[in-house]
């Protein structure tokens, strides 16, 4: 079997997608390679003196649509074809949802746990100053994403501001509320997945109170997510973090469970005699009604999607599903959320706290959160409706729904020169 890549996954849709609608390659050629790629050698003195030089990029996918949008990982395992992967979704993404960016993505590869506060204040730092040329609030704009949170994108944004010489709040997004941050945003990813889940209910006049859930994940976006839809009615019925899973098909003790992740523990230590401990596998194939992948990159593939015993998936990390995983589902009749779709909260929201920056105003929650939700059930019903009115799956909809927008865009704009 070919290594999994997550750029061809990417292209293997977006040909499928652009087929579907019937456009001609030459239609969409310009967004199947990223605008710009830059790869940054970042060196570091560690706390015992040494120097150290980790390996960082940021690809910038599609301008065409506004300036580029998305966050930065820090995972020892990111390579370029992942990053190149993630900044195309991100430009898929933000056409979804119709915010007015284009999609990029940022890397270290650097397990951030294996590092001091300090170290990794300086990485931040040095990563800033070697990708600035290309940053800046009309043009590149960063947020957290796996391993990275609003203490990063603080250091991101005083780094920018001073060689800028003045305050720039507006060059990144998730950064703490007292530093130009905005309220809401950092629920905003697992709120938008609550409002996705409600609406596919909806249209299948399913009851949240009779709905079983399985979550793999419990970093910000899955133990979120969790919370949102437990105090929905749901029953949580499995967990999983990178330690391991909790099971109980009576229903997990969510606000339980919640605190604990929270304060940084892993699920291995988590004792309840309610909830049993299984596999991280085990949690993937649990029986519910919906499955939340909710980590990373390449978790349903071939071979665990015959064996899911959900109806539904709702893709909350970025591209949890393989090509080849795809067809088997859909050969199962279990749905699919997309990534592209349910998982664009989080920078719904990022592009609230920019223009409240850009303005200088700050909302309050109720406003970011009405927003995010209007934002949000368009863009399902956008999807939604395309994907009956061409008999296609959400997947399909959603990049035929993005194709379109961009490719729009780019022919209105022109190419230049
Ligand atoms: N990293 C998040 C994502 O993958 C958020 C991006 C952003 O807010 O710019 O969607």
């Amino acid at each position: 079997m070919a290594k999994y890549n997550p750029y061809d996954n990417f292209l293997a849709v977006l040909d499928q997608a652009a087929k579907s609608i019937g456009m001609r390659e030459e239609d969409y050629v310009l967004i199947k390679y990223p605008e710009r790629e830059l790869k940054v050698s970042v060196p570091i003195r560690m706390d015992d003196g040494s120097i150290r030089v980790f390996e960082g990029y940021r690809v910038q996918h599609s301008t065409s649509r506004g300036p580029c949008k998305g966050g930065i990982r820090y995972h020892q395992d990111v390579n370029i074809d992942e990053v190149k992967a993630l900044a195309a979704w991100m430009s898929f993404k933000c056409a979804v949802v119709n915010i007015p960016y284009g999609g990029a993505k940022g890397a270290i590869k650097v397990n951030p746990s294996t590092l001091s506060v300090s170290e990794l204040e300086r990485l931040t730092r040095r990563y800033t100053a070697m990708i600035f040329p290309i940053l800046g609030p009309e043009k590149d704009i960063p947020a957290p994403d796996v391993g990275t949170n609003a203490q990063v994108m603080d250091w991101i944004m005083d780094t920018y501001s001073m060689t800028r010489g003045y305050t720039v709040h507006g060059v990144v997004t998730g950064k703490s509320l007292e530093v130009g941050g905005s309220l809401g945003r950092p629920e905003a990813t697992g709120r938008g997945i609550m409002i996705v889940t409600l609406k596919m209910l909806e249209k299948n006049n399913i009851s949240p109170k009779d709905v079983k859930i399985s979550i793999q994940g419990m970093g910000n976006v899955g133990s979120t997510a969790a919370k949102l839809l437990y105090q929905k009615g749901c029953k949580i019925v499995a967990v999983a973090d990178v330690s391991g899973g909790l099971y109980n098909p009576d229903g997990l003790d969510i606000p339980k469970i919640y605190k604990f992740v929270k304060a940084k523990n892993l699920l291995k230590d988590y004792t309840d005699n309610d909830a049993r401990h299984v596999t991280n596998r085990e949690v993937l194939t649990a029986p519910c009604d919906i499955l939340i992948p909710a980590a990373l990159e390449n978790q349903i593939t071939a071979e665990i999607a015959s064996d899911l015993k959900c109806k539904i998936v709702i893709e909350a990390a970025n591209g949890p599903t393989t090509v080849d995983a795809d067809k088997i589902l859909a050969e199962r009749n279990i749905t699919v959320l997309p990534d592209v779709l349910s998982n664009a909260g989080g920078v719904v929201v990022s592009y609230c706290e920019w223009v409240q920056n850009l303005q200088s105003l700050t909302w309050d929650e109720n406003d970011v959160n009405n927003t995010l939700y209007k934002v949000m059930s368009r863009a399902f019903d956008d999807v939604y409706n395309k994907a009956k009115e061409h008999k296609l799956s959400y997947r399909i909809a959603a990049y035929a729904v993005a194709i379109e927008r961009i490719c729009t865009a780019k022919r209105k704009r022109g190419l230049f020169p």
